[in-house]
């Protein structure tokens, strides 16, 4: 098959729809996704049987109405298009089928919700999006919610926030006059890093199974000091496996588009074109399904984990964001023109100013135990969020704000609305890769999205933040007699107000920890620090105004994400002991015993014999064995007192108390790996994994 019949081939498209539906049923459909108009079910039985014809001449036998609920993956379940007929059966799939489902609710995460609410909830087919065809399977998007209504899922408050961001934009471009417009949809692209490891050595270590990441392992000889890795040939094996997981994912419609290896060893990274947010989220999710299948075939494991290995490269995943409107114009891409020069600087000060008031709830969008690990290592943005817009656009920017001259080529004064912007060079992103929230030419890049997060909490942030700082300005401008005045007016004071939250060096450094502190910044290191913010008063009114959120859906997800927190660490508290019990320690007891006896045969046969060897090394084994023996008693003290009932104090406790129990487990195991006998060694160490793909 040639590359344009394989593309989107098991996608229910456009193209498909076209071609299948009569001319009237496409035409409402084309309302429905374009417009967001309701679907009549006489629309949609026409539509779901067309759906079924395509899907079964594809080899389907099963749909499914494809979810994302609060788990972070994708749900699913299957029926069969059969139906009785007679004495035998037909194929069916009716309009209320696709519309709607009813999927048990109670075995999903719902913080609190089920205790008030129906344990019952619904699937309500998303056609923005569109369905496709995944193994036997016809799958519809869909989103989740409980019978009362609250959202028991990610997908519903990203749609509500597309809808709140849609609206307070469309607010500003009438302003400037952008009479063509009629909406406006934020854009995504994400950029998805991952490590593969070979699966026979992923099956011999529990923690990579139980948890996804190594618990235990000391420094491979080599890392990534060389900097050989990134952007290195790829291996063969890692090719291959690249170009299936490209056809699969071209199948689904799914834009794949850039592949390399990433900083370190076993590393890499696909990035998709990018699509508007909810189509873009709906792929990354398949994205991470189909790239860990895919690696199966392979004999190898995809590990999404934010920080698999200590001691190099976690995985991120950058959320490139912009807004888009109908009419095909990036609304932060600077113009030519004064007046797209102006409404792009609105923009962009928006923007601003929106991170700077809900720093707290950018950090929180990315809040997970995983992901802890990589902010404020060295290696990820920190924890501290703050803006990079490159010296170019910045000293505009103050130029703008002091009303003095602009330093660049064209030495002149800048009036907003009349002047053009002088240019500034796009930033390749290279110039830059510490800064949390960077301004790349024509889009924002959010660089703290950890690697196996969903992107649609990030999103459904940022939207609501940037949807809020866009009405604020709209309603002030709105009341403007005059307009250019009051345009220059908020952009100096935004900058005025705002430029603490603009920052430039090098994110890594720690004098930036010191400065940014100085400027009154927040630096929320972990997930128990961050998610109080979450439910902040000023918090859930931006959430609640915005019909983004209710308070009870926040305080549902604020329940979900500490709960979470805490059994991912409980997890791993729990396999780490199992390895130390059951590997570790009889592994080293038993080399040591080799060793003494040793020892001890040489000193029968030699009289003084020179024993130093197995003497130092016994005794540093049994010192280390009992500092380990010992951290290992204290870790799991730590854990059989985990018994808060508050949510919020017990992941504080995890945090607190069993991550250091956890720390000074594997201290000792880690140094005893470097002094053990291979053959001794109860699974495959860093140098194996990280190396293991040849
Ligand atoms: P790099 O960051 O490696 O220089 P690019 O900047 O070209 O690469 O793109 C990185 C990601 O940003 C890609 O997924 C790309 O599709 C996405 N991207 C580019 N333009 C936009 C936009 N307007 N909105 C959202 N994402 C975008
Ligand atoms: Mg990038």
């Amino acid at each position: 098959m040639g590359m344009t019949e394989l593309f989107g081939s098991m996608v229910f498209n456009d193209k498909v729809m076209e071609a299948r539906l009569p001319k009237e049923t496409y035409k409402a459909m084309q309302k429905t996704i374009k417009d967001g108009l309701p679907l009549d079910i006489g629309v949609a039985n026409v539509v779901a049987n067309a759906m079924k014809d395509w899907a079964i001449e594809k080899g389907a036998t099963h749909f499914t109405h494809w979810f994302q609920p609060m788990t972070g993956i994708t749900a699913e379940k299957h029926d069969s298009f059969i139906s009785p007929k007679g004495d035998g059966v037909i194929m069916e799939f009716s309009g209320k089928e696709l519309v709607k489902g009813e999927p048990d609710a109670s075995s999903f995460p719902s913080g609190g919700l089920r205790a008030t609410f129906e344990a019952r909830g619904y699937t309500a087919w998303d056609p923005t999006s569109y369905a496709f065809i995944k193994g036997n399977t016809l799958c519809i998007p869909t989103a989740f919610c409980s019978y009362s209504g609250e959202a028991l899922d990610k997908k519903t408050p990203l749609l509500r926030s597309m809808e709140y961001i849609n609206k307070e934009a469309m607010r500003i471009l009438k302003l400037f006059g952008n009479e063509d417009v009629t909406s406006i949809k934020t854009t995504v692209g994400p950029e998805q890093e991952y490590f593969l490891v070979p699966k026979e050595l992923y099956d011999q270590r529990k923690d990579l199974i139980y948890t996804g990441r190594t618990l235990f392992g000391a420094k491979a000889p080599k890392g990534q000091e060389l900097d050989d890795h990134y952007f290195g040939t790829i291996k063969d094996r890692v090719a291959a496996y690249m170009a299936d997981l490209n056809e699969e994912l071209w199948k689904l419609g799914v834009l794949a588009k850039t592949e390399h290896n990433e900083v370190a060893p076993a590393q890499h990274e696909l990035a998709p074109i990018f699509s508007t947010t909810n189509i873009a989220t709906d792929h990354n999710q398949l994205t991470m399904e189909i790239m860990q299948k895919v690696a199966k075939k392979h004999d190898l494991v995809c590990l999404l984990h934010e920080k698999p290995f200590d001691g190099v490269n976690g995985s991120g995943k950058h959320n490139n964001w912009s807004l888009s409107t109908n009419t095909g114009v990036n609304l932060l891409e600077p113009g030519a023109t004064p007046y797209e020069n102006a409404q792009f600087l609105l923009f962009l000060c928006a923007i601003i100013k929106g991170v700077d008031e809900y720093q707290d709830l950018l950090r929180v969008s990315v809040a997970t135990a995983g992901n802890d690990h990589r902010l404020g290592a060295n290696e990820a943005p920190p924890a501290i969020v703050s803006v990079f817009l490159g010296d170019e656009l910045y000293e505009i920017l103050e130029s703008i704000k002091n009303g003095t001259l602009y330093n660049g080529k064209e030495a002149e004064k800048l009036e907003i609305g009349v002047d053009i912007l002088p240019p500034f060079p796009k930033d390749n992103t290279d110039r830059n890769r510490t800064s949390p929230f960077a301004f790349t030419g024509n889009k924002f890049e959010f660089r703290m999205v950890g690697s196996t997060l969903s992107i649609s909490g990030p999103n459904f942030i940022l939207n609501t933040v940037f949807g809020k700082e866009f009405q604020l300005f709209a309603d002030e401008l709105e009341k403007a007699t005059d307009f250019k005045k009051a345009l220059h007016d908020i952009i100096v004071k935004t900058i005025t107000e705002h430029e603490r939250i603009l920052f430039n060096g090098n994110g890594y450094d720690d004098s930036w920890i010191e400065e940014a502190e100085k400027r009154g910044l927040l630096n929320l290191k972990t997930t128990p620090d961050c998610l109080p913010y979450f439910i902040k008063e000023k918090n859930i009114k931006l959430f609640t105004e915005a019909h983004v959120l209710t308070e009870t859906e926040i305080f549902s997800r604020y329940e979900i994400i500490l709960e979470s927190y805490c059994k991912v660490i409980g997890i791993e508290a729990n396999t780490m002991l199992d390895m130390a019990k059951k590997d570790i320690l009889p592994a080293v007891s038993a080399y040591s015993k080799e060793l003494a006896d040793t020892a001890i045969a040489k000193h029968s046969l030699i009289k003084d014999c020179a024993c130093s060897y197995e003497e130092e090394i016994v005794k540093e084994i049994s010192e280390l064995t009992s500092e380990l023996y010992k951290a290992v008693k204290a870790l799991e003290d730590a854990v059989d007192k985990a018994t808060e009932s508050d949510v919020l104090k017990l992941a504080l406790y995890y945090k607190d108390v069993i991550i250091p129990a956890m720390d000074a487990v594997r201290t000792p195991a880690d140094k005893l790996e470097l002094i053990t006998a291979k053959k001794y060694w109860p699974f495959p160490t860093y140098g194996d994994l990280l190396f293991g793909v040849r």
